[in-house]
């Protein structure tokens, strides 16, 4: 997305170089059909392969190898986390980054990703029933889950799907200046060539050989496995283990790799029913749509501090090879203090990157204590009897384990995490020992090269990251420009709509008094509070214990008329050019957030 901004404002030739392939544009037929189908993440086609090791056990670390990276293979969440982030950024140095900083660039993303919201009568009835029961449990229903102040709320989020076709980095912001933009696929960069303190261009891949590129600018998005690796590659890093591995050091910068964290998860499965796959299918034939996620909880765990640290996300569908149906609750710890690493095993792109995020390594045990709470509170879910009655039995961890001690055992050998790797070249300023670029993105003490992507996180947002990493682009492009501090940061206290948007501002609570989908009550007039006070009065007591349930709150349900969806542009499938959702966004839903 930084190349497409250049491309578009710039003078200078821009040129966008990935390792995987480049389709062309979304309309070019050539995209395969399970990248751009947005109802399940398409993990395998193109992964690069990466693993390591938790527990005792293999894990993976899917990343897309292909133009978009994984916005192309991704479940299409947009969120933004909470104001704490950013302005948790802001206050460890790197001015200009704080939530009143950013929050436009939010927009403009939004617009590039052709973010819409989704409507209560969209979700398949797993998503509702299980948005239904986090209610009931002390959660509330929100409008607007990306509100940056509202640190508890279960939503439907947004989507960054045009009707059913995945709308990735490159569709938003690549296609609409291909004619001023060079982009070559199946180009792998080895390394940043440096001379004199300065970038000057890049070595590819090309076959068995290396191919030198000059350039006056390199700028890495290659994410948060891949950019530290290439700045390894190039002599970036920490001298002592680079000479240990054959690579020669250009400048000593130790926190290259370091900082690598992501947020741990574990999910719970579930037997499922005969009644909810009746309706699960019959939502299919009358939509033609079942997405395996459509709703996010977020909420504070007992310990937290700030803003909130847990999410809950259901997700329920078809195993793709073996059509086996899952059920799944997640929970996810969204703010970890474990920290890792991504290190080098070898000197060249064919050696196998070491990658250690030391899940649940925090010495005071605060990531798996949070989890742990986290899988009480998913438990609890479940229980509520409308779930109980279709999710059936609990097949894993299963009743067995129960009690906070057996769930952190459990957790030491099954945590999964949630796709959300961050933090390996630490934005910061010199002063920090561990930073490895500015605010700006430029590589301390490398003149000319820069990064720009979710390895600068300093610490991941309490979120997923799509979008914070899109907006990451966003300002980092502006300043590579010389563009002026983006529009609407000047004003106090100025409101920024969303494109596409109605134009309302004001918190969620307020918004959530206001009026709901077209014609409809409001969601909120369906169960919204502005804040859980149930579950803010489990938090106030220390005890973390939540009071009785909460009566009478629903999702509610209506009628879905929509004719079959199909993906746009599925290469050779014969498939229509057009497929948008029928009907128009609606006025009601209407994001916007304070600045
Ligand atoms: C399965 C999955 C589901 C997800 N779901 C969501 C979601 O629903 N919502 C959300 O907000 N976030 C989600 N995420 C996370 C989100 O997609 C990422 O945060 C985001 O894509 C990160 O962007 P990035 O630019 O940092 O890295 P990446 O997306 O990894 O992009 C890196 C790019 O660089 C290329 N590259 C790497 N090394 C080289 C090299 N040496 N030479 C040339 N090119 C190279 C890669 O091929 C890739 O195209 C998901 C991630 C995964 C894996």
């Amino acid at each position: 997305m930084v190349a497409g901004r250049l491309a578009a404002a710039s003078s200078e030739r821009t040129l966008l170089l990935e390792a995987g392939p480049d389709y062309g544009p979304a309309d070019s037929g050539r995209w395969p059909r399970d990248l751009l189908d947005a109802a399940s993440v398409a993990l395998e086609s193109h992964d690069w392969g990466y693993t390591g090791e938790f527990g005792g056990r293999v894990i993976h670390f899917h990343r897309a190898r292909v133009v978009g990276g994984c916005s192309a293979h991704n479940a299409g969440a947009v969120v933004f986390g909470s104001r704490s982030d950013y302005d948790g950024w802001a206050a460890v140095g790197n001015v200009g980054r704080s939530a009143r900083e950013l929050l436009p660039l939010f927009g403009s993303a939004w617009k590039q990703l052709r973010v819409r919201r989704v409507g209560l009568d969209e979700l398949t009835p797993f998503q509702r029933v299980c948005g239904d029961a986090i209610m009931a449990n002390g959660i509330p229903a929100v409008e607007d889950f990306n509100d940056l102040d509202q640190n508890a709320g279960v939503a439907p989020f947004p989507v960054s799907i045009d009707g059913v076709t995945r709308v990735n980095s490159a569709f938003g912001y690549v296609d609409p200046v291909r004619d001023r933009l060079m982009v070559a696929g199946d180009a792998p960069v080895e390394r940043v060539l440096v001379r004199g303190g300065h970038a000057v261009g890049v070595a590819v891949r090309d076959g068995q050989r290396l191919a030198e590129i000059g350039a006056s600018r390199v700028v890495l998005s290659a994410g948060a496995y891949g950019s530290p690796a290439i700045l390894l590659r190039s002599g970036i890093g920490p001298a002592g283990e680079l000479i240990a591995i054959g690579v020669e050091p250009a400048l000593d910068l130790p926190g290259v790799g370091r900082n690598l964290h992501d947020q741990p998860c574990a999910e719970v499965g579930y037997e499922g029913s005969g009644e909810l796959i009746e309706r699960m299918e019959r939502h299919q034939a009358e939509t033609g749509w079942r997405p395996n996620e459509q709703v996010i909880a977020k909420f504070p765990s007992a310990g937290c501090r700030q803003g909130f640290d847990l999410h809950i996300y259901p997700v329920g569908g078809r195993v793709k090879d073996t059509s086996q149906w899952f059920w799944i609750l997640g929970v996810a710890c969204l703010t970890p203090l474990s920290r890792g690493s991504v290190r080098l095993t070898g000197p060249s792109l064919d050696d196998q990157l070491a990658i250690d995020h030391r899940y649940l390594s925090d010495p005071a045990g605060y990531d798996r204590a949070r989890l742990a709470e986290g899988v009480e509170h998913v438990r609890e879910v479940a229980e509520v009897p409308e779930l109980r009655r279709l999710l059936g039995r609990e097949t894993r961890p299963g009743p067995a384990i129960s009690g906070r001690q057996a769930i952190e055992g459990f957790l030491d050998h099954a945590a999964v995490h949630y796709y959300h790797p961050a933090g390996s070249c630490k934005m910061g300023p010199p002063s920090d020992p561990d930073s490895v670029v500015d605010p700006g993105g430029q590589v301390h003490g490398i003149e000319g090269l820069y990064v720009a992507d979710a390895s600068l996180m300093p610490a991941v947002i309490s979120g997923n990251t799509n979008m914070a990493t899109a907006v990451i682009g966003e300002r980092i492009a502006r300043s590579l420009l010389g563009l002026p501090r983006p529009p609407g940061v000047l004003g106090f206290h100025a409101a920024v709509t969303f494109p596409g948007q109605t134009g309302r501002s004001g918190t969620g609570a307020q918004l959530g008094r206001r009026a709901g989908p077209a014609g409809e009550p409001g969601w909120s007039d369906r169960g919204f509070r502005p804040c859980s006070r149930r579950l803010m009065a489990a938090h106030a007591d220390g005890t973390g214990r939540r009071p009785a349930r909460a009566e009478g709150t629903s999702y509610g349900s209506r009628k879905r008329t929509r004719p079959q969806a199909r993906l746009r542009g599925a290469g050779g499938q014969g498939r229509g050019a057009e497929s948008r959702w029928p009907h128009p966004e609606r006025p009601g839903s209407a994001i916007t957030n304070k600045i």
